[in-house]
C-alpha cells in the first residue's frame, strides 16, 4: 500500500481528504498538532471509512519529529495541509502566524525535499491574490497580498519554486483554495466551529439554527448586483477530489504545478442566505452593519487550469452545499464536543 503523510489531518480539508484517500486504499498517516481539531475526528473517519489513519500528535515544527516519521517510512506522498486560518487573527499576532506557518512549513519541505518525497501538495489560498483589477482570477496574475496570512502563504510558495529551481526529482502540486464550505454527506465531519469563528457559512448555519440570533452582513453597498461581496464557495468533497487528481497528476508532470480551485462562480451574502433558508426552511434574520475592513467586494476563481491539466471540476453547487452544512448542524448542534 502506498503511504501518504498528511499534515493537518484532522483538520476541516484534511479530514474530508483523509477519507478520500482511505477509500482509495492509500496508507494515511496523519500529523496534527491538535491546535485546532480534536483526536474523536479519527474514530469518526473509522465510522466513515471502516479504516483508521496512522495518527501521530506533533509539531511541523518539530525538527526531530519530522525527521523521525520519514526516516521510518517511505512515503509515496506530502500533503501539507497543517497551518493557522484565520485572517483577522494574522493581523493581530503576526508572529504567531509566521513562526506556525512559514517556519513550520520550511522545516517540513526542506526535510521532506532532502528525504527525495516525489509528490508534494500545499494548501495556498485565493487570499495570496489580493487586490486585482479584475474579479476573476488566474493563476498567472502578479500577487499581492493584503493580510499577513496571504503574506505568509505567498512565502512558502516562494520556497516551493525555490526547491523547484534547486532539484528537479521533486514535484510540488499548490492548489489556491477559494471559500472552502460544506461537510461529508453523511453529516459525520464537517468544520467544527470555534465560538471565534467569523467565516460566513458557519455563521449562516449558527443563525439558522437560532444559536446566533442575527446575521451580521458586512456591507450593502459594494458595487455588486445585490450590495453584497461576493465569493467563490466551494465544497470541501469537491476540494478533497482535487487532492487526489493531484496525486494522480504527478507521474506525467515533473514540475510546479499551481492550480486554483474554486468553481468559478461568485455568489453574494445574500445569495448564500436565501439558498441557505431555502435548504433548511428556517428563517435567518439578518440585520447590514459597516464593511469589514480589507474585504474584497468580489473575488471568484478561474478554474480552467484545474479543469484542463488536472480534468478536476467541482460538481457540488451552493444548494448542495448548504444542505450538507445543515445535515453536519443538525448532527453536531454543539460541533465534535
Ligand atoms: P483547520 O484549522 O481545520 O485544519 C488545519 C489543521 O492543522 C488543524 O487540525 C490544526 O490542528 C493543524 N495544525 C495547525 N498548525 C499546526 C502545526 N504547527 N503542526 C501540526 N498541525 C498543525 O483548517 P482547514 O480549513 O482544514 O485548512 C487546511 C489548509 O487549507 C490550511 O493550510 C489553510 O490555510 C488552507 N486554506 C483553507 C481555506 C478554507 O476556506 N478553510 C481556504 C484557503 C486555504
Ligand atoms: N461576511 C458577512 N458576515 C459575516 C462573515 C462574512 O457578511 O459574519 C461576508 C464577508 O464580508 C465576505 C463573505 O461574507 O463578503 C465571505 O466571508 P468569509 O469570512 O467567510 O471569507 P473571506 O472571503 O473573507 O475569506
Amino acid at each position: 500500500m502506498k503511504k501518504i503523510l498528511v499534515t493537518g489531518g484532522t483538520g476541516f480539508i484534511g479530514s474530508h481528504v483523509v477519507v478520500q484517500l482511505l477509500n482509495k486504499n492509500y496508507q494515511v498517516f496523519v500529523l496534527d498538532n491538535l491546535s485546532n481539531s480534536k483526536k474523536i475526528v479519527l474514530e469518526k473517519i473509522r465510522k466513515i471509512t471502516g479504516k483508521l489513519p496512522n495518527f501521530i500528535e506533533g509539531d511541523i515544527r518539530n525538527i526531530n519529529l519530522i525527521n523521525q516519521i520519514f526516516n521510518e517510512n517511505i512515503f509515496e506522498g506530502l500533503m501539507h495541509f497543517a497551518a493557522l486560518k484565520s485572517l483577522s487573527d494574522s493581523e493581530i499576532n503576526a508572529e504567531k502566524y509566521y513562526d506556525n506557518n512559514v517556519v513550520g512549513s520550511n522545516n517540513l519541505l526542506d526535510i521532506a525535499v532532502k528525504k527525495n518525497i516525489k509528490k508534494i501538495i500545499f494548501s495556498s489560498s485565493a487570499a495570496v491574490y489580493g487586490n486585482q483589477k479584475s474579479a476573476k482570477v488566474v493563476e498567472t496574475m502578479l500577487l499581492d497580498p493584503i493580510t499577513n496570512y496571504g503574506k505568509n502563504k505567498l512565502l512558502i510558495e516562494k520556497k516551493i519554486q525555490k526547491f523547484q529551481t534547486e532539484s528537479k526529482n521533486i514535484s510540488f502540486v499548490i492548489f489556491r483554495y477559494f471559500n472552502a464550505v460544506g461537510a461529508h454527506p453523511s453529516g459525520i465531519i464537517g468544520e467544527d466551529i470555534r465560538e471565534t469563528t467569523s467565516n460566513l457559512m458557519p455563521l449562516v448555519s449558527k443563525t439558522a439554527f437560532g444559536q446566533i440570533k442575527k446575521l451580521t452582513i458586512f456591507g450593502n453597498d459594494y458595487p455588486t448586483k445585490d450590495g453584497t461581496g461576493l465569493r467563490d464557495y466551494i465544497h470541501v468533497e469537491d476540494l478533497a477530489a482535487a487532492h487526489i487528481k493531484g496525486l494522480e497528476f504527478f507521474p506525467k508532470n515533473k514540475n510546479i504545478s499551481t492550480f486554483n480551485l474554486g468553481v468559478g462562480k461568485a455568489y453574494s451574502v445574500l445569495d448564500v442566505v436565501k439558498t441557505f433558508e431555502l435548504v433548511s426552511k428556517r428563517k435567518i434574520p439578518y440585520e447590514f452593519s459597516k464593511k469589514r475592513p480589507g474585504d474584497l467586494a468580489e473575488c471568484y476563481a478561474d478554474p480552467f487550469l484545474a479543469n484542463s491539466d488536472l480534468q478536476w471540476k467541482a460538481k457540488l453547487n451552493l444548494e448542495d452545499i448548504c444542505r450538507d452544512v445543515w445535515n453536519f448542524q443538525i448532527k453536531n448542534p454543539i460541533g465534535y464536543e
